[in-house]
């Protein structure tokens, strides 16, 4: 099979059956994508590389590789709260092996129909694996939510019941939690397959002031909105969601799986804590089918505070992922 063959028959032939000519004139094929935009939107553009052994193990199922590699891409339009539009896919691969293509194939379509995305382009190459996406999507103008928005007095909010599992199932592959049956596959689904909040981004535009995706642990992502925005925020770490397995790990294993965790693909949003900002909060998360909890508020000193559900300071010990340190 050689690399036409293979863009032909693993890529080109599903990429946009279930997207209008009409959004997309000219997909894969030519030396460019041809894309329509929307009257009165903007474009939003963002890319996310996936690089075995430092973002997904050799043992992860291809189906779940494509399902991840366009997840985490869609999790940053989802934090901006676009709407998914089209996508690029950059892969460097060993080899042609067409159980591998048509398992990755079979996730990353799954994925794109599910979200109505067409994919228009990419390039392949031979290589170490690696994948790289670059998705683009819409917002009406004005209204992407940033980073930069966050308030004093705003409420802070993490969407999803499972924060910090991702984390968990690595601390099982790397052999510092013992955990197996269905608790283990319960955990390893998090980390592999990763469900991003693309209809709640898009229920928020207008309702929260600011937000991101929780690629890197929750407590480094908020620091990003903190120092965005420039103000500070007090988390009550008690609050935090957790999934039944991952309550039953010792209250440390636990605190560092979701305040430093990773992986976790959830959005971290701020909105105003008056009646009238809470119940659109509400309306939000129940229109997208998405539950969202409040862990903390948004204050003017700098920094980030820790408490526990009684309200006694705790020490901030945990730190975010970051590839150089
Ligand atoms: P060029 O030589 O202009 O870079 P290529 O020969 O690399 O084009 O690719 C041919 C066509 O296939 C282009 O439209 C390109 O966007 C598309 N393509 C290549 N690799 C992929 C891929 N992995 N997924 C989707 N489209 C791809
Ligand atoms: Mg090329």
């Amino acid at each position: 099979m050689g690399e036409f063959d293979l863009i032909q028959r693993f890529f080109k032939s599903q990429s946009q059956s279930h997207v209008s000519a009409d959004a997309v004139p000219v997909g894969i094929g030519d030396d460019c994508a041809v894309i329509n935009p929307t009257p009165g939107m903007q474009w939003l553009v963002s890319s996310d590389m996936l690089v075995e052994g430092r973002h997904f193990l050799s043992t992860v199922a291809p189906q779940r590789l494509g399902h991840k590699a366009l997840a985490v891409n869609l999790s940053d339009l989802a934090a901006c709260g676009a709407k998914p539009r089209a996508f690029t896919l950059a892969l460097s691969l060993q080899r042609a092996d067409e159980v591998f293509l048509a398992g990755f194939a079979q996730g990353l379509f799954e994925l794109a129909q599910r979200h109505g995305i067409a994919l228009v382009g990419g390039d392949t190459t031979q290589g170490p694996l690696n994948i790289c996406i670059t998705v683009m999507g819409e917002v009406p103008r004005g209204q992407a939510l940033l980073r930069s928005g966050a308030q004093v007095g705003d409420d802070l909010y993490v969407s999803g019941a499972t924060l910090g599992d991702a984390r968990l199932a690595l601390e099982v592959f790397r052999g510092t939690v013992p955990l197996a049956g269905e608790a283990f596959e319960q955990v390893r689904r998090a980390m592999e397959c990763p469900q991003p909040r693309v209809e709640l981004g898009q229920a928020l535009r207008g309702v929260a002031r600011s937000a991101i995706d929780v690629s890197d642990g929750l407590l480094g992502d908020l620091g990003h909105i903190l120092k965005a925005s420039g103000v500070g925020a007090c988390v009550d770490v008690d609050a935090l969601p957790r999934s039944p397995v991952l309550a039953m790990q010792d209250l440390s294993l636990q605190r560092e799986c979701g305040l430093a965790g990773g992986d976790d693909y959830e959005l971290v949003f701020s909105a105003p804590s008056d009646a009238a900002g809470r119940a659109a909060v509400a309306a939000a998360a129940a229109a997208s089918g998405t539950p969202v909890q409040r862990i903390g508020c948004i204050e003017a000193e700098p920094g980030l505070r820790l408490r526990d559900g009684a309200g006694c300071l705790l020490p901030n010990l945990f730190s975010s992922f970051d590839h150089f340190k």
